[in-house]
């Protein structure tokens, strides 16, 4: 078999399967593929010491029968941001510098108890806190289609990684986008599932009414598989949705099965694909749009006003919810502490802390955050961004009155250089229009390649938006759109990521 980090993730399990390979080889090449790629790119900020055995553990499992799920013995990576009982722990900050939690997520309970094999941590931004991953404590990702690219962020890390085979699928952590625009900037597949549709026990809070865990894949049935292992009702957070999920894995096959889209109503939200838009993003998703006319679809726009005013309640009610979730890194219970010289009070050494172990966007946003919810200013602030929040759901749940699935870019922008907004918050900010919506309204949303963009060759994103509890729609018009764009290119570009490396 040529090498085994060509193939999806399902292709790795059916020969899995079939007993042409084994967990151990194949962990043995992705290790092998980290290893020759890892000092350029710096997908990740650990690695396992035990991937070997789990896969022996696996095959082994195997041979008796015993395969406990589609994904056994496959090798995953996890974004930094989810508690890991054999591995550090960070979520790409200095305030965690070595921690090791004293219990798993459940994610990764689950990806456990899927036979999985975690390959290593990824690199994210600082508490999952920017658009580029630059933000680590750490170091920076380089994006494996240009090495002077972002990744996005703030999973760009897991994003690389499946980009560039050192890992065949990978988990992000969405709040605002940074499953999908990473997933956009490295022309893999990223999903947000509905908010509660996967447990956030052991994950580390940043922003609770928005945040979720998520797949990172080359193709959209691979995400759906790995959907299947991870989402589900879970008693240790009390905002997981109790009622069980259809097969992601079933609606994404019937999808890549569609003979046309006849009858599929897609809306188009034209406040996502107006300004701000770059002009080569807009040429390929106009082309997308009309491959789905093409394909009997019915198109029609859909006029969404308030979320022009997404970004900035956003940035509002995130940072007043960071604020509050980060006041627990406080030297006492995690990680880092500082004493300064003399005869430092507590206060002294919190805020020694804080201030070292905490970088610039980190703190940008607590004093942001705190300020916002500070007596006299929460309901100008906190209450009015609420406020959006709910006329930003409204104009969804009539959108969805019209249509099943909605479009727009995944991102404004193909992979910007790095360095390029780092000193320019508000560009950064800016750059998460597309995504922010989602997030705010809790619906589940998926970025999926739709081809390259004609003045840098970098890919693009399209992003399919449904209505909350609907996330099998995405996979079904995500596997069915993804075979079309396939087609119409002749090669599937996440398979394709140039060797830049
Ligand atoms: N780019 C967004 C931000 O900086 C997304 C963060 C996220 O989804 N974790 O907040």
């Amino acid at each position: 078999m040529s090498d085994i980090t060509h193939v999806s993730a399902a292709e790795i399990a059916r020969s899995l399967a079939q007993g042409e390979i084994s967990s151990v080889e194949v962990t043995t090449a992705y290790l092998a593929r980290m290893e020759a790629t890892e000092g350029v790119l710096g997908s990740f900020l650990a690695r396992s010491s035990n991937a070997l055995e789990v896969a022996a553990a696996s095959d082994q499992a195997r041979s008796r029968g015993e395969t406990p799920s589609a994904l056994a013995g496959v090798p995953i990576a996890i974004k930094d941001v989810l508690c890991t009982t054999d591995m550090v722990t960070t979520a790409g900050s200095r305030i965690l510098e070595g921690w090791i939690p004293p219990y798993d997520a459940t994610v990764v309970t689950k990806l456990r108890q899927a036979g999985m094999v975690a390959l290593g941590k990824t690199n994210m931004d600082e508490f999952a806190m920017g658009s580029s991953t630059e933000h680590s404590g750490y170091h920076v990702t380089k994006n494996p289609w240009d090495i002077t690219r972002a990744p996005g962020g703030s999973g760009g890390g897991s994003a690389a990684a499946v980009a560039a085979r050192q890992a065949p699928v990978a988990i992000g952590s969405d709040t605002g986008g940074s499953i999908r625009q990473p997933a956009a900037f490295t022309g893999t597949v990223g999903v947000k599932p509905t908010y509660g549709g996967v447990s956030r026990y052991g994950v580390i809070a940043l922003a609770s009414s928005l945040d979720q865990v998520g797949p990172v894949s080359r193709t959209v049935e691979d995400a759906a598989l790995l959907h299947d292992v991870i989402a589900g009702h879970d008693p240790h957070d009390s905002t997981s949705i109790p009622t069980p999920w259809p097969s992601m894995a079933d609606a994404a096959r019937k999808g890549s099965q569609a003979e046309s889209l006849a009858g599929v109503r897609v809306g188009i939200v034209k406040q996502l694909v107006g300004e701000g838009i770059s002009p080569a993003v807009k040429q390929r998703f106009d082309q997308a749009v009309d491959l789905i006319s093409a394909h009997g679809g019915e198109v029609v726009e859909i006029d969404a006003p308030h979320c022009e005013y997404a970004v900035a309640a956003y940035y509002l009610v995130l940072p007043a919810e960071a604020s509050s979730n980060l006041a627990k890194f406080d030297s006492v219970r995690f990680g880092l502490r500082v004493t300064p010289e003399g005869n430092p009070t507590v206060e002294d050494v919190m805020s020694a802390t804080r201030d070292q172990g905490f970088g610039d966007e980190v703190k940008r946003r607590i004093i942001l955050g705190t300020y916002a919810l500070s007596a006299g200013y929460y309901d100008a602030y906190y209450g009015s961004a609420q406020k959006v929040r709910t006329l930003i759901q409204r104009d969804f749940a009539q959108a969805f009155e019209k249509v099943d699935v909605l479009l727009s870019p995944a991102a404004p922008t193909s992979a910007f250089p790095l360095g390029e907004k780092l000193e320019d918050p508000l560009a950064m900010w800016a750059g998460d229009l597309t995504t922010i919506p989602v997030n705010l309204a809790g619906i589940p949303g998926m970025s999926i390649p739709m081809g390259l963009a004609e003045d840098d060759g970098l890919p693009t994103g399209l992003q399919l938006m449904a209505p909350a509890y609907q996330d099998a729609r995405l996979y079904e018009l995500g596997a069915t759109l993804e075979r079309l764009i396939t087609d119409r290119d002749g090669v599937m570009l996440s398979m394709t990521t140039p060797e830049v490396i």
